[in-house]
């Protein structure tokens, strides 16, 4: 019986280890190639190949994990084994067992090792998924942290009509700023307009640098007039800030558009439309926001009531002031 129940333990611990290095293996060889090659695939595959990396690196952990524990008791039923074997009138076989049981101690250390290994690399992986969505200068998300939380949070509009707004952010003429003051007080400059907004918004918004001196706002559960109250406190952030680089006191002020997502929209047609207020708001005189009502640019502050009223019936202000002449009109006609 002892014998039967050794043979089996001896075959399983041995099949065992073989089946953890040939996947210990695997798993090295993939984060081999994948760590070679990072600089040569496609970015946006890169990013994917990384995701599914780094799920496969903490299954194989936690795979390795489990079978560290597994292989702790196959040694407590070896140890009680040999505590039966030594028994008089037992098999006397306690040396091969001791063997045994050194072998499964190594194979215990080198799967603990493998699991340190593993949650190192999976470490590796998740800093460099999350310096590639990070801007050096500022530290904000970049442009690629944006698209995904744009995508999420549009994805959540659509399904559950949770309303959702994004504002542009311009520096204006910052190309003459840095052209005075030198292209070091310039990345100065946006590394603080970056706290600043970032010190403006709400917890639930995204402050990303789309690049250049452009910045974008994601806020989530936002309707239009909130939006473009948001986008005027940026403006009034910015503009009420002075920053000392190497003695000399420096301002700037910013250009904001906003939109709020409706129907006709898809993720793409919503930052076009901010785009497009935030323009509207240059060539009105920068230092100011604009609003995107589905139809045209209008200023912010420039009518509350319509501001609202368009947010909460969804339809475009522009419609509104349409719909208004058109009543007026028919009260006139009728009364003739
Ligand atoms: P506008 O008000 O119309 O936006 O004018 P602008 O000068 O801001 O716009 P333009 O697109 O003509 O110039 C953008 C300038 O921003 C030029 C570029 O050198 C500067 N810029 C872009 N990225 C950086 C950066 O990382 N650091 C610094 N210092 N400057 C930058
Ligand atoms: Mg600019
Ligand atoms: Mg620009």
């Amino acid at each position: 019986m002892v014998m039967a129940s050794l043979t089996m333990d001896v075959v399983t611990t041995i099949g065992t280890g073989i089946v953890i290095g040939a996947l210990l293996i695997i798993g090295g060889l993939l984060i081999g190639v994948w760590l070679g090659r990072r600089g040569n695939a496609a970015e946006t595959n890169q990013q994917l190949r990384a995701h599914e990396l780094l799920e496969m690196i903490r299954a194989l952990s936690s795979w390795t994990h489990g079978m560290a524990g597994e292989v702790t008791q196959y040694e407590t039923h070896l140890r009680s084994l040999l505590a039966g074997s030594s028994e008089p009138g037992g098999t006397g076989e306690s040396p091969w067992l001791e063997e045994i049981l050194k072998s499964n101690e190594q194979l215990r250390v080198r799967l603990q090792e493998s699991e340190r290994l593993l949650d190192e690399k999976a470490k590796e992986v998740d800093s460099y998924l999350s310096e590639a969505r990070t801007d050096t200068l500022t530290g904000l998300p970049n442009r690629r942290a944006f698209d995904a939380e744009l995508a999420r949070r549009f994805a959540q509009w659509q399904r559950y009509g949770t309303p959702l707004s994004i504002a542009i952010v311009d520096v204006d003429h910052f190309k003459k700023f840095n052209d005075t003051y030198g292209h070091l007080a310039g990345d100065f400059v946006l590394a603080s307009v970056a706290r600043a907004l970032a010190d403006t918004v709400r917890d639930s918004d995204m402050v990303a640098r789309l690049g250049g001196e452009e910045f974008a706002i994601v806020m989530p559960s936002t309707a239009i007039a909130d939006g473009a109250h948001a986008a005027r406190r940026f403006c009034e952030a910015i503009r009420g800030k002075t920053w000392e680089f190497e003695g000399i006191a420096l301002k700037v002020t910013v250009s904001v558009g906003v939109a709020q997502a409706i129907d006709s929209d898809l993720a793409a047609s919503l930052v076009k439309r901010s785009d497009q207020a935030m323009y509207a708001a240059k060539e009105t005189g920068r230092n100011r926001a604009y609003f995107h009502d589905g139809v045209t640019s209008q200023p912010v502050g420039d009518s509350p009531a319509r501001l609202s009223a368009a947010s909460r019936s969804g339809v475009p202000a522009h419609l509104e002031s349409v719909c208004d002449g058109l009543r007026e009109r028919l009260i006139e006609v009728t009364r003739k």
